[in-house]
Order: C-alpha cells, then sequence, then structure tokens
C-alpha cells in the first residue's frame, strides 16, 4: 500500500477530532476535556469516584466538564510554576483518586509526558521506570512518598515531588511540595498551545509479562484511535455511563479509563476499592451503568465467586461489556451470558498499539473464544514464521501473509495508525525489530477464521511445540480451568528429546480442596478427555498461587524458569509480595 492510501484510511479516524482551536493542532486533554466545554456541555458528568469505604451506590465526588477542565488548567499552570517544561516528564504513583487524573490530564495540557504506574509497585520497580523515563516530577501521596520514595530520593532524576493529599505546605516532608497551597494559587484557565500531534505525550511501560518490561511513547495523534475506537467498539456516546475496572498504571486504564470515554463525552465510575465481585456487581447496579471494560482475570473471579454474589442485583442497564489483556475463554463468555445475562466481547490490542487493533464490536454477534476482527481502518495480516517465531521473508524480502484459515500466524498491523508507539525508550534496536516491510509485528499467533475473525493461539514466546503439534498454553488452561476444583493454571513447554517440548502445568486449586493424588488424577483425566493424550499436560503440579503481573497475567516464563532452575528473570511487575519489604508495600494503604 502508497503512504498516500495509508494517510487517507487514517483521515476518517481524525476527522472526529475538533484540534485545538485556531488550527494549532491536536492535544489529548482539549479533546477529552475543553472541548466539551466549549461545546456547551460543561455541566455533564465527566467522573465519578467512588472512595474505597463509599457504598456502591453513592454519588461519590462528581466531576462535571467544567470542574475538570478548570482543574486540569489549574494544575497545568501548577507545573509550569514549578519550571516543568514541555517535553518533560510527569510520573502518577497513586491509587484511583480525583487529584491523579486531574493530575494526568493537568500534565497533558502543558504538554509534559505522563507516565502513569501502579501505585502497589515497590520502590525497585518505580525507581527502574522513573530513571529509564527520565522523571522531572513525581505525583503521589504522603504515605506511598514516605514508604516507597523516601529511601531512594537521591537515585531519582525527579526535580518536583508533589503530594496530591497534602494540602497544608507545613505537613510536606522536606523536598516535597503540598499540592493543596500549589493549587489554590493557580489560575483555572489555562490556553493549551500549539500541539503538534506527533508530541510525546503517553509512556506505558508494558506488562513485564515475557520479559523486562518496555517503554513505549505514545504521542497526543493517539486521541484518534483512542475516540475513533471507543465508538465504534464501545458504541460509547456522550451522557452514556462507562465503568473500566483496569487501573491506570497499564495502559487500558488510560486509554480506555481517561482518555477514549472522555472524548465521546461520556461519564465514568472510578472506583478506588480493590476487586470484590459483590461490590462490583453493586456498582453496576447501583451507578446505573451502561458500557463496562473488563478483563478476563477478573472474570475468572467472578466466576468463582459463583453466580450467587449476583443474586438479587439487577444488571439490566449493562448494555455492553467488553475484555482484555488475556484470552477470554468462550466457557467464560457462555458463563457470563448463562449467570448475568451479559455478552463478554473480547478485544486485543497492546501497550504498543495504543488502543484496540482486533475487537467483538457494540454491533457484531460474538463468536465465543473469538477476539472478532480488525477495528477502525486497521489492517491486519497473520505472517509466516519459522517454528522458533520468526518472520519469514520471500526471495524479493517481503513478508508472507497467510490466508489459509487452517494455519497459524504471527498478528501484524499495517504501521502508521496513529495510537501505534513511537519508540521504546532506550532501545532503538528493539524498536526496530517490531517492524518488517511495512507491518508491525505484534509477537502473537492467531488464527483467522473464513469470516475474517481472528482466534488467539499465543505468545510467540509461550506457545509449546510437542511431537509435530503447535499449541498455545491458553487452550490447554481453558480445559484445566474447567475442571470444578481448579481455580487457575499455567501451561509451558519443557524441553525434551523426542517430542521437542513436552507440556506441563501448573494449577491452583479451589479453597478448601487438597491436593490429593485423587484430586490431580481427576483434572489429569478431564484433561486427557477434553484435549487428547497428545495435548494434555504430562505433568500436574497444585501450587498455592501462581506468578501473576499487576496488570494480571500469568508469566509462564516464571513457572519454566522454576522448574528448570533458571534465573527468573525481572520479577518487578509480579503481583502480590515478593521480597519482606514489598510484602510490607502490599499491605499498606495508598493515601
Ligand atoms: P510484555 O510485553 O512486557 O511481556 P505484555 O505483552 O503482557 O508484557 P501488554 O502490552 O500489557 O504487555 O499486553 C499485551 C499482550 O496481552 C498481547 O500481546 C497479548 O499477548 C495479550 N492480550 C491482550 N489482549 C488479549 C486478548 N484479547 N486475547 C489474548 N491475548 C491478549
Ligand atoms: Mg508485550
Amino acid at each position: 500500500m502508497n503512504t498516500t492510501l495509508a494517510a487517507d484510511r487514517w483521515q476518517s479516524v481524525r476527522d472526529q477530532l475538533v484540534g485545538l482551536p485556531g488550527g494549532d493542532g491536536v492535544n489529548i486533554a482539549h479533546e477529552a476535556v475543553d472541548r466539551h466545554v466549549a461545546e456547551g456541555f460543561g455541566s455533564t458528568i465527566a467522573m465519578r469516584f467512588l472512595g474505597k469505604h463509599e457504598a456502591p451506590d453513592d454519588a461519590g465526588e462528581q466531576y462535571t466538564y467544567q470542574r475538570l477542565a478548570t482543574e486540569t488548567s489549574r494544575f497545568a499552570h501548577v507545573l509550569r510554576g514549578l519550571g516543568v517544561w514541555p517535553g518533560e516528564t510527569v510520573f502518577l504513583l497513586a491509587g484511583r483518586v480525583p487529584r491523579l487524573y486531574v493530575a494526568a490530564l493537568g500534565a497533558l495540557k502543558g504538554q509534559h509526558v505522563v507516565c502513569p504506574l501502579f501505585s502497589a509497585f515497590g520502590p525497585e520497580p518505580i525507581k527502574q521506570r522513573m530513571v529509564l523515563g527520565n522523571a522531572a516530577v513525581l505525583v503521589t501521596t504522603a504515605s506511598l512518598y514516605r514508604r516507597k520514595i523516601a529511601g531512594i530520593r537521591d537515585e531519582l532524576p525527579v526535580r518536583h515531588v508533589i503530594l496530591l493529599d497534602v494540602d497544608d505546605q507545613a505537613d510536606a516532608p522536606p523536598d516535597t511540595w503540598a499540592y493543596g497551597p500549589l493549587f489554590d494559587r493557580a489560575i483555572g484557565v489555562f490556553q493549551i498551545t500549539a500541539t503538534s500531534p506527533e508530541t510525546p505525550a503517553l509512556l506505558h511501560f508494558t506488562s513485564g509479562t515475557t520479559g523486562t518490561p518496555k517503554g513505549a511513547l505514545h504521542v497526543h495523534d493517539a486521541v484518534a484511535m483512542h475516540r475513533a475506537t471507543t465508538e465504534q467498539v464501545f458504541g460509547l456516546r456522550r451522557g452514556d455511563v462507562y465503568w473500566c475496572t483496569a487501573d491506570p498504571g497499564w495502559v487500558t486504564g488510560t486509554s480506555y479509563g481517561i482518555i477514549g470515554p472522555l472524548t465521546v463525552g461520556a461519564t465514568l465510575i472510578v472506583d478506588e476499592a480493590e476487586f470484590d465481585a459483590q461490590r462490583w456487581y453493586q456498582i453496576l447496579e447501583g451507578q446505573r451503568v451502561d458500557v463496562w471494560y473488563t478483563a478476563p482475570t477478573a472474570i475468572r473471579m467472578l466466576m468463582y465467586a459463583g453466580a450467587e454474589a449476583a443474586a438479587g442485583i439487577d444488571l439490566s442497564s449493562v448494555q455492553r461489556a467488553f475484555s482484555v489483556g488475556e484470552p477470554l475463554s468462550a466457557e467464560a463468555v457462555k458463563w457470563g451470558i448463562e449467570h448475568l445475562a451479559i455478552t463478554f466481547r473480547d478485544t486485543w490490542w497492546q501497550t504498543e498499539t495504543g488502543a484496540m487493533m482486533i475487537a467483538n464490536t457494540a454491533e457484531d454477534v460474538v463468536l465465543a473464544g473469538s477476539m472478532g476482527r480488525p477495528v477502525c481502518g486497521i489492517q491486519a495480516g497473520l505472517l509466516t514464521t519459522t517454528d522458533a517465531g520468526e518472520i519469514v521473508l520471500d526471495d524479493s524480502g517481503h513478508v508472507i501473509e497467510l490466508d489459509d484459515p487452517d494455519r497459524i500466524g504471527m498478528i501484524a498491523l499495517r504501521a502508521g495508525w496513529p495510537s501505534m508507539f513511537r519508540s521504546y525508550l532506550d532501545n532503538e534496536e528493539r524498536y526496530r525489530k517490531c517492524f518488517a516491510d511495512g507491518w508491525y509485528l505484534a509477537g502473537d499467533l492467531a488464527r483467522r477464521d473464513p469470516s475474517g475473525s481472528f482466534w488467539f493461539v499465543g505468545r510467540a514466546d509461550d506457545v509449546i511445540k510437542t511431537a509435530g503439534h503447535l499449541i498455545g498454553p491458553f487452550e490447554v488452561e481453558s480445559v484445566l480451568n474447567e475442571h470444578p476444583d481448579v481455580t487457575g493454571s499455567g501451561v509451558y513447554g519443557i524441553p525434551d528429546p523426542v517430542a521437542g517440548e513436552i507440556i506441563h502445568a501448573r494449577i491452583v486449586l479451589r479453597r478448601g480442596v487438597e491436593p490429593t493424588d485423587q484430586t490431580i488424577s481427576s483434572v489429569m483425566a478431564h484433561a486427557r478427555r477434553r484435549l487428547g493424550a497428545a495435548v494434555a499436560p504430562r505433568e500436574i503440579v497444585a501450587v498455592d498461587r501462581l506468578p501473576i503481573t499487576r496488570s494480571g497475567k500469568v508469566m509462564r516464563r516464571v513457572l519454566r524458569a522454576r522448574e528448570l532452575g533458571l534465573p527468573e528473570g525481572d520479577l518487578s511487575t509480579l503481583e502480590g509480595p515478593v521480597t519482606d519489604d514489598q510484602a510490607t508495600d502490599h499491605e499498606g494503604s495508598d493515601s
């Protein structure tokens, strides 16, 4: 395809944006906030924040678009007043409290690069990211500062630390700023200066599922894709109530927990509390949520809690629900339909893609187990790979696209969409390796059926080659998880001289079930029956917990390394306590 055509393709996506007044370019915060005020919708509720102790049907702390516009302007002035330059990076480390969202959008107004981190990260992962991202400012809370930052402050590049929950400078520890007085002094009108669509805007670290997290840099142009996909996939409209359960600490919580839904003028629900099945159902009911975006881990936990947790709760407001982050099994889709009368629709994308690329849209008839089709002008292909997962080029140096529905290939996206990452921080070579022949190589393997729907097989790093079969761990895990005693599993390959690799599984059993030989045999028999002897795991061992990333993904590489006695690699994104030090962090409250 030539570049003119590629440019045209994105024109219709970009046309949905209003742009800065006077043709001054594109700024995410203008599209998400100020435009609505300018268009006369300032009194619409933009965000409703539920504190962690607030009832699920509470009105919460409400932000109209006008209030959000004013407060984000003030925050943009705060940064400017501190001498922070456009292009400098502002890190955010806090729970899901209103001022975190104000800080993110305010920093975007000032053309600072925003990098949200999970507040549950320990000091080491925080330091790694802040050093790599050359943080100029850290916005956090007093307690997080005390517990995680004070001890490493000297090693961080930050010039300013702003404590969101401190309203009196006398209460701020040395070398930190209290938010209150800075904010009170700032005026509530900020004129966003000309912003080129290519201006860096967001820095997101990948989940670290397959190795050390990479810092993917995105630009203001990304908002074109955030908006277009929010409209096309979610079918979200002005005034709809929308809830994204992801934390802004990973890309979903920013692209769709803040930006996308605000650009269409929806009302966002933000809950500060951690997962609780009953609370979640009560929020869906109490807030009259129209559109809900969540993840397979959460859906699995809801399944585990049992349909009883939803008993007596009216979920009829929920018109559409979506999932992202890991494969959504057909079983989970069926469970949702049967027990909640909700059809979960799968969406596929990555930190690098910045926005949804393949999805079951609001309009589509859902094929349970499929990720759906490319959205919003995205051209997705499946490319031929070697057994080792490397892309195969033909004699003239071009990639080879597959169109046989039975073949497995690597998902690739025609490069150039607006929310495509523009670099990996400090890793130009790795960035270059993500592209071939005008395609972005996603690293995930899939099939495509004759209707054009994609079916996830596995990450190229995770797929198992055993006795001539190519097996995605997810296929095996979904079957293991179907067993009534199993609540989670991780499947991986172990080298074998005869079969190439053999399949091993680690499972977590339902609370109260003992890991007896009989239980394991029953799980094994179920796997053999459903998968056949060639694909069923050769070994199944019960463990107390699986290594899971903060964004809820099974780290199969860690299971494999543990078994083979290899180094476990980067564990900074692991959920839950790793060391005693982090155990304390994990238990402590955020603010
Ligand atoms: P890292 O790149 O550091 O190993 P990661 O790939 O998990 O971490 P993310 O960008 O958060 O980091 O996740 C994107 C990946 O998540 C995808 O490449 C894919 O493997 C998986 N994923 C996302 N959505 C889906 C989905 N709907 N079905 C299957 N897998 C999905
Ligand atoms: Mg990845």
